[in-house]
């Protein structure tokens, strides 16, 4: 008989046979293992014939379907009540297919004056190159009504606005756009399932950056979208067209990490409601941006549309000596960091001129009120008091008027 070469041998041992002997067995592990495979075998062409007819269940290829992105997309969508979801290897990744799934060359989009830049950055510039045109329109004190035209396709906007944390009336946005026929598109990214459920107050479409709050320890890069069936299974052809897939590991981390997401949400928005009392309440401060505070033009609706009373960790403040007092503080916070991101364990503090809302121009950014003296805190899950007395303290010695 003919022996088979070392070489051989180290290729052909403990893979498919030693799979077969784990899946005939009585346990499972408690987690779900990183499935690191780029594809599967058969066992002949019948069986690619019987799940290609979907008269079996398997996975072929990892573009196309894969265990932990399958595993954590269930957790997202029965977080947000939705049907299914997906999830791609950035925020960015899954609002530009989402988007791109919906419109073609001669439509029109809708979307909110103030967004997370990129997405900004998407709309006002990239789409002109397909023909798409997009109207920028200020949600949270104007009706969409006078906006929509014969080719609008979308409505777009953001559970709470980066960087000036305003909530729209999203019952009242989703009404006017499905009396149009119009399909509403919710990022959902600061608020979270654990405190806003786009879903349930009537947007067709919720879509994240999962390397914010969902994966909330600021150690990966990942998007998600929820929705019926139907449009997911429009949004999936293009998602494994374009091959904007989220890896296995990330897919396990992302996993993790949502099964704290309602613990984390809770301190986050506690934490930031005591640090928005305590900077309203502070001389240098000219204005706080969160819709937690009574005295934010967004409570009601906050109170309205949120859960428990919970309106998230983000926060944004006006400091009165402007660019020179913003740039001071920053520089005076010793244990919280300047960071371009957001939604991680430690407070962070952000400056939208200079990073997330660099993209709009001066003037943009002047009428929307994204001032040179805007920083935005994201409030992470410290002791309150610390987190208080650490920008209290930069205050006081860094942000002179
Ligand atoms: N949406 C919001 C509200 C964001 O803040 C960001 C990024 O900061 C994105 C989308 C884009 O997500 P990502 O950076 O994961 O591509």
């Amino acid at each position: 008989m003919h022996e088979k070469k070392l070489e051989t041998q180290l290729i052909h041992t403990g893979n498919g046979q030693f799979q077969k002997r784990i899946n005939k067995s009585l346990t499972v592990p408690e987690t779900l293992p990183v499935y690191l495979t780029s594809a599967y075998a058969l066992e002949d062409v019948s069986a690619l014939d019987e799940i290609q007819a979907n008269k079996a269940d398997g996975y072929l290829y990892s573009r196309e379907a894969a265990p932990n992105a399958d595993a954590v997309a269930e957790i997202i969508a029965d977080a947000d009540k939705g049907e299914q979801a997906l999830v791609f290897a950035s925020g960015m990744a899954a609002i530009t297919t989402t988007v791109l799934a919906f419109v073609q060359t001669g439509d029109h989009i809708i979307a909110a004056s103030v967004l997370y830049g990129g997405v900004y950055n998407f709309l006002a510039n990239e789409l002109a190159r397909f023909g798409v045109e997009v109207s920028f329109v200020d949600m949270i004190n104007e009706n969409i009504t006078p906006h929509i035209k014969p080719n609008t396709k979308l409505v777009y906007t953001e559970t709470i606005s980066n960087p000036l944390m305003a909530v729209p009336d999203i019952g009242r946005i989703s009404e006017t756009a499905h009396a149009h026929g119009l399909l509403v598109l919710l990022d959902n990214t600061f608020a979270t399932p654990v405190i806003a459920k786009p879903l349930l107050l009537g947007a067709d479409i919720v879509l994240y950056s999962a390397t914010k709050y969902l994966g909330g320890h600021s150690d990966l890069v990942a998007g998600a979208v929820v929705a019926g069936r139907e449009l997911i299974s429009q949004i999936k052809r293009l998602q494994i067209l374009y091959g904007c897939i989220l890896s296995p590991h990330d897919c396990w981390l992302l996993a993790r990490s949502l099964r704290t997401l309602g613990l984390r949400m809770k301190k986050h928005s506690e934490n930031a409601l005591a640090v928005a009392q305590f900077l309203e309440a502070h001389p240098k401060i000219e204005k706080v941006f969160y819709p937690g505070l009574v005295s934010s033009p967004s409570y009601e609706r906050a109170q309205r549309q949120f859960s428990q009373g919970y309106s998230g960790g983000m926060l944004s403040v006006n400091l009165k000596g402007g660019e020179k007092a913003a740039l001071a503080l920053v520089k005076a916070l010793a244990m919280i960091p300047f960071v371009p991101s957001l939604a991680g364990t430690s407070t962070t503090v952000s400056y939208p001129v200079k990073t997330s809302h660099r993209l709009y121009s001066q003037e943009e950014r002047k009428k929307l009120g994204i001032t040179d003296g805007l920083l935005r805190f994201s409030v992470g899950l410290e002791d309150s008091g610390d987190i208080i007395k650490e920008i209290g303290t930069a205050l006081d010695e860094g942000a002179k008027p």
